[in-house]
């Protein structure tokens, strides 16, 4: 459902991919791994193509991000034609990044309305729904300011099931909260894995990815180090960065 095809980019000089190929077929949850600087975000910044690769492409659900084919030919989409494929990948910070003047429920509803013209009344029924499923229902009409680090996170990963993506990603989900507000946000995760959401996750959450990835790739200086299932990349690791990497988060 996600496939990455010999992505490379560079900033100036600096290589930061480096022929990145991952797949991740549907319902299943990727978890990426990798020290700091290795290209974990701009790799999910490719894929929502907030960011476009110097060379490979990226398809979500068949659909090539960016570009439309004609013949042989490719062609690059229009910016608003971009925003619109945008909305079939949610995107969860680390920062939340929700709408400040906007309360809970406005937020979780400003894409489905505004991008993909669904009507104020179904919109509105199906956050409701999603605050339902994150805990926070009681929380629809608080402003972000008004909630925790941990619920902020939780409407953002409402606001990004909003728009029915085929895949969400998330960078660091957890890694800007108190350690006590952790758990609630992983748990609304694990939920979705087991409702079959399709899902990459950069975070350094071994035990997380221990207990939902179907695979777990780790990256290091732009490339692939390796990938398999968490058992096999996270208790016996084959490449010594991986090694080296594993022994320092754990
Ligand atoms: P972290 O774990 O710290 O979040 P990361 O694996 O997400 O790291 P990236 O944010 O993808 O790493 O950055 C990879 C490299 O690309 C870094 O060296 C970073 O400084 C560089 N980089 C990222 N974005 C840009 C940019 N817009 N312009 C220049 N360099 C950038
Ligand atoms: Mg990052």
């Amino acid at each position: 459902k996600v496939d990455v095809r010999g992505v490379h980019k560079a900033f100036g000089t600096l290589t930061v991919l480096d022929g990145i190929d991952l797949q991740v077929r549907t319902g299943e949850v990727t978890v990426v791994l990798g020290p700091s600087g290795s290209g974990k975000s701009t790799l999910l910044r490719l894929i929502n193509h907030l960011d476009r690769a110097d060379r490979g492409f990226i398809s979500v659900g068949g659909e090539l991000m960016g570009y439309r084919r004609s013949g042989d030919r490719l062609h690059e989409l229009r910016e608003r034609e971009i925003l619109k494929q945008r909305t079939r990948i949610g995107f969860v910070f680390q920062n939340f990044n929700l709408f400040g003047h906007l309360t809970t429920l406005e937020n979780v509803v400003e894409a489905p309305i505004s991008a993909q013209r669904r009507s104020r009344e179904e919109a509105t029924a199906h956050a409701r729904d999603l605050l339902t499923l994150v805990g926070l229902a009681d929380k629809a009409d608080a402003y972000p300011r008004q909630l925790s680090g941990g619920q902020q996170q939780r409407v953002a990963i409402a606001r990004a099931l909003a728009v029915r993506p085929e895949v969400l990603l998330f960078d660091e989900p957890t890694s800007a909260l108190d350690p006590e507000l952790v758990g609630e946000v992983l748990d609304v995760i694990k939920k979705l894995a087991r409702d079959g959401t399709t899902m990459i996750v950069v975070t350094h959450e071994i035990g997380f990815a221990r207990e939902v990835a179907d695979t777990v790739v780790f990256m290091d200086a732009g490339r692939v180090v390796e990938h398999g299932p968490p058992a096999r990349i996270l208790d016996a690791p084959e490449h010594p960065r991986t090694k080296a990497f594993l022994e320092k988060v754990l």
